[in-house]
């Protein structure tokens, strides 16, 4: 556990490791175990406060700083971030459960957006824009929006930050963070990466806390914070937006999703059932925004993909994060393992079959954990709970279809339009399907997701603005555009 003693345990405020005003602290459990990692600090509005004008008086030389400076920060945080990556990735597992060697990928995907908004923060170019009058010059600049609010989830506890704190920083904005209360131990050693690389005081603050109301409602009502960038929920995610409409402050959201994967007969079938398998259990045991939620099989190789898909599922181990060989580990708590039992066992009653799995996993080693068996249903309809709703976890509905037109209409057929899949041969199919699935992100014959040069977002109820790619750095700037008469 020395990873864990190492991580600071205070707020970030200013540059200096504080306790919480009220001098409380919450505890992190292990979901594998349900026992305390460690203790952290437990804020409250006050700390927010704190740390917003701190990161305000921040805001007033870090906007000043040529894009360069900036960008050597990235470069040093992405060469440290990397050098404790296997720290870094044992410590996601202990607060978080998914497993070790699956948390160090992460940590080292994380990493990544440090070293693109390095470069991003040298390309946020501006326009000369053509005049109407010859003794006009026109020109179009972009500039830092201001003081950054960061609220992120628990499920990518070191990607999530920096993906929306490295496009921040590269910008010239400064930044608020309130991670979630089940993953603070990554985040707040995260921000120790970048004290150590010199990062001046103020232009990172961490707030870790319990309860995410009150220090969501400071943020929203505090005219110092110009942006909200949020990654959770929808239903958090409304919340916000509705919330900043008062003071009109800019949101980027991404949210929840319902992913279609649509294999077509034509498709290279072993690699469609190895991407299936992929993108729906070895990532965080399904608790992803972008794992399949609903496979749409066509009914001619159906049979045969289903069997194969149900014999991969049946060889998938499942336990400690800390186990050698494991690929799905616990659920993060109770509440998500209970969700995942509803929708199973509702399925289950209005018809749906268990091919394997089918319930939470509680004798032995897995007592005292929120593990729960990777399932495959079957005779699964559209209507269904676990078809409707984003399923968060390793729990997958392989739905039939006959025609191209059909899976279309039905995959689209959801408020969520983040991620979706598909697997065949036929180029004209690809542009067609690609160019009709009403979702952010389309993978065909690819189920490993989106990487950093691609913007990642979501269309409908998925999401508001873009993370990663060149765009994912203009949600961070404002447009002002200079109109100069010459002088005579
Ligand atoms: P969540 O409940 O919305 O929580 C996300 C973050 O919001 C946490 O830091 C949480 O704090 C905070 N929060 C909750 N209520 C709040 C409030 N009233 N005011 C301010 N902050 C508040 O979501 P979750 O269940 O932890 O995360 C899973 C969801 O995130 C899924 O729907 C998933 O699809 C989505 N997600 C989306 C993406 C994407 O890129 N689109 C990526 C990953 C996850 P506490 O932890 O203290 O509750």
């Amino acid at each position: 556990m020395s990873v864990v003693k190492d991580v600071p345990k205070q707020l970030l405020i200013n540059g200096q490791w504080v306790d919480a005003k009220s001098g409380k602290t919450f505890e992190v459990p292990n979901p594998a175990t349900g026992e305390a990692v460690a203790a952290v600090a437990d804020g409250g509005a006050e700390d927010a406060r704190s740390a917003i004008r701190s990161a305000h008086e921040a805001f007033k030389s870090w906007s000043r700083t040529s894009p360069i400076e900036r960008s050597r920060y990235l470069e040093k945080a992405f060469k440290l971030m990397s050098d404790r990556r296997d720290e870094l990735g044992q410590l996601i597992t202990f607060e978080n459960g998914k497993p070790v060697e699956e948390a160090k990928k992460e940590v080292a995907f994380a990493v990544g957006y440090f070293d693109w908004f390095a470069g991003e923060a040298r390309r946020i170019y501006g326009e000369l824009i053509p005049s109407n009058v010859a003794t006009r010059r026109l020109w179009m600049i972009r500039q830092p929006v201001g003081v950054v609010a960061a609220i992120t989830p628990w499920n990518f506890p070191a990607t999530m930050i920096t993906r929306k704190i490295a496009p921040a920083l590269a910008a010239g904005c400064t930044v608020v963070l309130k991670p979630a209360e089940q993953t603070p131990l990554t985040a707040l050693a995260i921000a120790k990466i970048l004290q150590d690389v010199g990062l001046p005081p103020g232009v990172l603050n961490v707030v870790t806390n319990l309860y995410p109301e009150e220090i969501g409602q400071e943020f929203l009502v505090n005219p110092l914070v110009r942006k909200v960038a949020f990654t959770g929920s929808t239903e958090v995610g409304k919340l916000l937006m509705r919330g900043a409409a008062d003071q009109l402050k800019r949101v980027s959201l991404e949210l929840g999703g319902n992913a279609p994967f649509i294999v077509f007969e034509d498709a290279d079938f072993d690699a469609a059932v190895e991407g299936a398998v992929g993108i729906k259990y070895l990532r965080v045991a399904g608790q992803s925004c972008i794992c399949a939620n609903r496979i749409y099989v066509h009914e001619s190789i159906a049979d045969r993909f289903t069997q194969a898909f149900v014999e991969k599922v049946k060889a998938i181990k499942v336990g400690s994060g800390f186990e050698p060989d494991v690929i799905v580990g616990p659920l993060i708590n109770k509440d998500t393992l209970d969700k995942v039992s509803g929708l199973v066992q509702a399925a289950v009653k209005q018809g749906a079959k268990v091919a394997t799995g089918g319930g939470p996993l509680k004798e032995g080693a897995f007592a005292k954990g929120y593990f729960y068996a990777p399932t495959v249903l079957l005779n699964v309809t559209d209507d269904m709970g676990v078809s409707r709703e984003e399923i968060f976890g390793p729990v997958a509905p392989i739905l039939t279809f006959q025609t191209e037109q059909e899976v279309v209409e039905r995959a689209n057929k959801t408020n969520y339009g983040l991620a979706s899949y598909l697997f065949t041969k036929d180029l004209g199919r690809v542009f067609r399907i690609a160019e009709a699935l009403e979702y952010g992100l389309v993978g065909v014959n690819d189920a490993a997701g989106y990487t950093h040069e691609t913007p990642f977002g979501g269309f409908k109820e998925s999401g508001l603005g873009r993370e990663g790619g060149k765009e994912g750095i203009d949600e961070y700037t404002e447009v002002k555009s200079i109109v100069v008469n010459l002088p005579k």
